[in-house]
């Protein structure tokens, strides 16, 4: 299609003069003459406007991506296909895909050198190592399909949140079978570290789900609530580990391959908090960053190297310490272990449930956008791509359902 210029009129008859569309084959871009908007306007911040007019888009819309966004009412087939595009989410889905097979590979190699199944010292390490499979395939899944809808959004993104609970509380089954500090063994922390970490990623899950109800009216708040509800576990799940290197610090213990691995992975896990709280480097350079680099893709490469760290350190553990554990513990039992795993996954899917089904009621996110945007929403993105926030609904296989210019016999040539 060539390049036209045309006024387009608008569902009250008014005239938008110097509208300029264009496009190619799947692709069509629509802009404004480039002069009609004033410079000023041309601003990140003026974007942010843009994508915020209208609550059922502005839940998609990130902090500095300025482009590069899928179309919000996309079909599975076409979230599955966008991960071989080049979307912002793109590198968000792959970054946490990849990672959960590797995990699942070092799973089937340690299953063919440890007994998961007969010997109950290896239960807890065993539904640790299930739950680390579990959070980066559960969240490349809430990226892949999260442009379907506002609904499937907020839904992809509460599993997502489970997920990073039950990892929290496999690190407590581990921390509290392996990592504790020496003097901490069968005493009364150890005896409810693991009921009091399944209880709090009951908290942790609630608190993040609701964090998504705010999120458009409030959204500093959101973002307070959700952080808060992922730092508590990891404090919490990390008291053994602390204490246990400060001992070692204050004691000047013996320095071997487990300390080493897990301050990696308190490196990484700080790192991890700091990206997803500050949001940079997109922040300061917002659209530098749409596509490769942007602090969602930094975190989750963080949190996978940290857990890799983690994962590492607590193998050391299992095998250093098994003689002097077991003979001081008792052998996990299946209620202890596998019973607790159980009630919180379930406990956890319930939350997920009774969350999914109040979205009806959380104000302004429940709005599923039409598939043809309505006029002002037709008439914000046109705002958005001449203020050169373009690609607002990145690219998109042919007959995906996406930002569409306004119909040539809509318009009259000007
Ligand atoms: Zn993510």
């Amino acid at each position: 299609m060539r390049p036209g210029r045309r006024a387009v009129s608008n569902s009250g008859g008014a005239e938008t003069p110097g509208l300029w569309w264009q496009g190619g084959g799947s692709q069509h871009s629509t802009t404004h003459h480039p002069s009609s908007a004033p410079r000023r306007l041309r601003s990140p911040a003026a974007c942010r406007v843009v994508g915020s007019v209208s609550g059922r888009f502005q839940i998609f819309w990130e902090d500095g991506i300025m482009s590069g966004y899928r179309h919000p009412k996309s079909s599975a087939l076409d979230c599955v296909l966008s991960s071989f595009q080049m979307t912002n989410e793109t590198v968000n889905i792959w970054t946490h895909f990849l990672p959960t097979w590797y995990f699942v590979w070092r799973f089937l190699v340690l299953s063919s050198s440890l007994d998961f199944c007969q010997e109950p010292y290896h239960w807890p390490l065993l539904i640790y190592l299930l739950l680390v499979c579990l959070y980066p395939f559960a969240s490349s899944c809430a990226h892949t399909f999260s442009s379907m809808s506002v609904r499937a959004r907020h839904i992809c993104y509460f599993c997502d949140y489970g997920a990073l609970s039950l990892y929290s509380l496999g690190c407590a089954f581990a921390y509290g079978a392996y990592t504790m500090p020496d003097h901490w063994v069968s005493g009364v922390l150890h005896h409810y570290f693991v009921p009091v970490a399944a209880f709090n990623s009951f908290v942790c899950t609630g608190l993040s789900c609701y964090s998504r109800f705010p999120e458009l009216e409030h959204p500093r708040l959101s973002k307070v609530l959700r952080t808060a509800a992922f730092v508590y576990p990891f404090l919490y799940d990390n008291i053994p580990l602390f204490c246990r290197l400060l001992f070692c610090f204050w004691s000047n213990c013996t320095w071997n391959e487990a300390m080493a691995g897990y301050c990696y992975h308190l490196l990484f896990a700080l790192l991890t908090g700091f990206l997803f709280a500050s949001h940079l480097p997109e922040r300061l350079a917002p659209g530098r960053f749409d596509y490769i680099g942007h602090s969602h893709q930094l975190f989750h490469i963080c949190a996978v190297l940290g857990t890799h760290f983690q994962l590492e350190a607590i193998l050391c553990d299992v095998c250093s310490r098994r003689t002097w554990l077991q003979d001081r513990l008792p052998a996990p039992g299946l209620p202890g272990t596998f019973g607790t795993a159980g009630l919180a996954f379930l406990g956890n899917v319930a939350i997920i449930g009774a969350f999914t089904s109040a979205l009806p009621r959380a104000p302004g996110s429940f709005v599923s956008p039409p598939s043809v945007p309505t006029e002002a929403g037709r008439h914000m993105m046109l705002w958005g791509e001449q203020l050169g926030c373009k690609g607002l609904w990145g690219p998109s296989r042919p007959g995906t359902p996406q930002y569409s210019p306004p119909p040539p016999n809509g318009g009259r040539i000007g």
